[in-house]
Parts: C-alpha cells; structure tokens; sequence
C-alpha cells in the first residue's frame, strides 16, 4: 500500500475508513488535520461496496458512489480553501490533492473540475516559496482549459489570479499586474464589475500596483472594494432581484478580502474616507461571525 501523501510504501491503516493508508504518524497527522477528518466517513462509505446482482441495483450503486465522490471534492476544496486563506500551505496540499484525485473519478481526467483543485496547489506551493511547482500546476490548469475550449470568464480569472499570485512572489511587478487586470476584467465579465467575487481581484491589482507606487489607483481601488461591500451589506434590493448566496469556499474568500483591506487601512493609516466608510461595516466580519450567506 501506498501512502496518502507521499506514495511512500506505507502500513498505518486509518482505523475510521479502512482505506487510507500512510508511511508515518507524521503524514497520518498532517493527512487528518488537513482533510481526512471532514471525509474519513465518506472514504469509508465508498469502500465498503456491497454485491450488486440486478442491472438496476448496479446503476444505482454508481450513482450513489459518484455522489459521495462528489461532496469528498467539494468538501476537499473547502478544507483547502479555508487552509490557503488562513496561511497553511503544508495542510492545503493534501485537501488540494484529494480534490484533484475525486474530479479526475467523477468528470474525468481532462475536466475543467480540475482546473479549481490544480490552482490550490500552485497557491499553496506559492505560499510554501515552492514557485517551479507553482509554475507546473498553473501549466497544467491552463492546459486543461484549453484542452476543454472552455470559454468560462470565472475559471479564466481564477487562472489569471494564479499566476498573478505567481509573478508577484517573483517580484516581476510588471507582469503581474498585467495578470491581475485580467483576472479583474474576467471577474467582471463572469459576475459584473461590482460583485464581491471581484474584490479579491481588485485587491492583488491594487497590491502589485502598490508595488509600482500609482498611489492614486490603489487608493481608488480599495474605496471601490469598500463601497461594493458597503453594498452588499446595506444596499438597496431592486425588486425581483435574487441577491447571489455565497458558495462556503466564497465566505471564506470573502472575510479573507475584508481582513486584507481593514490591515490595509490600519497599516496605511492615510486613506481617512475609505478608512471611515470601512469602519461602518459589521464590526465581526472580519472574524467570521457576521456573514450574510
Ligand atoms: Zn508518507
Ligand atoms: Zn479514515
């Protein structure tokens, strides 16, 4: 057997699923605190197979176990979600991976699926200051886009953030702004340009524009991540307008962004409108217990 994290020749048995085996106490721990708690009853479902006889028990057993393979992914991708944002590179690898392995089951192995789980890895990787494995994940996820001739904005801008995130920890300001732009005006296409799932965009351009002292932009990007938030609490509905719920994995980017610019706005310190109109937001946001879901 072979363990879940290294593919080192590996004796620990998980004694909750009987399925994942690992090569140490180390990787067993890592494994667990990483995902493996949040699907080690799930992994056990799917391993406990029972006999089918009739063509009609068969297709439903594969339905059964395709959904369960389903919410492995999703959870998978919130564990490694919540592990990026909160700065846990080691434990996002593992839910990054897990996820990677469930889409290629059950969307195959060229599915745009995997596009969201190859971009946490090179996130992570950029977080762990490994950047040719960042470069390769990134390559990969183009790859498949491409492959897939998918013409999807999100995913486009996902991938543009990518390497955005990339090409700033190369310090290679010029190039990375350029990525963000794109990941905004994806953003934009994909959701409209005052959604909240622009903001985190909004916020890396404004970083690497930072970074080349356009002062003037930065200062007008943050006020307008502030005032689409601002929106999002307390703006007007119009009538017969469906307000987009955010998905778990977006909650968590969301309070990720609104902890990033309140830090913005204490560190700075300068930017007194902003500053202000940003103290008017739910004073728990940037803690996770006020969030509209
Ligand atoms: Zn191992
Ligand atoms: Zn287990």
């Amino acid at each position: 057997m072979a363990c879940e994290l290294c593919q080192k020749p590996a004796l620990l048995l998980c004694t909750g699923c009987r399925c994942a085996y690992y090569c140490c106490d180390d990787h067993q721990k890592t494994a667990w605190a990483s995902v493996h708690s949040k699907v080690c009853r799930l992994v056990g479902a799917l391993g406990s197979a029972r006999a089918f006889c009739t063509l009609e028990e068969r297709r439903q057993r594969d339905e059964t176990v395709r959904q369960q393979k389903l919410r492995i992914m999703q959870t998978s991708i919130m564990c490694g979600t919540r592990h990026i944002f909160s700065d846990r590179p080691g434990l996002a690898m593992p839910a990054a991976k897990q996820a990677l392995t469930m889409a290629a089951e059950v969307f195959g192995a060229s599915s745009v699926e995997l596009i969201r789980p190859f971009l946490m890895l090179a996130s992570a990787c950029v977080l762990l200051g490994e950047l040719n494995s960042a470069e390769g994940y990134l390559s990969q996820g183009e790859w498949t886009l491409i492959y897939a001739k998918s013409e999807d904005h999100a995913l486009r801008a996902w991938l543009f953030r990518g390497w955005g995130q990339l090409l700033a920890a190369r310090r290679e300001w010029v190039q990375a702004k350029w990525c963000c732009a794109e990941d905004v005006h994806h953003c934009a296409e994909a959701f409209g340009p005052q959604d909240v799932r622009c903001t985190l965009g909004y916020f890396r351009l404004a970083e690497s524009l930072l970074q080349m002292e356009k002062f003037d932009i930065v200062s007008s990007l943050f006020r307008q991540i502030v005032t689409i938030w601002q929106q999002y609490f307390y703006g007007e509905v119009e009538e017969g307008e469906v307000p987009h719920r955010l998905s778990d994995p977006e909650v968590i980017e969301a309070l990720h962004v609104l902890t990033l610019i309140r830090k913005s706005f204490t560190s700075t310190g300068d930017d007194a409108a902003a500053g202000s109109s940003l103290a008017a937001l739910p004073p728990g946001m940037a803690h996770g217990s006020v969030v509209k879901v």
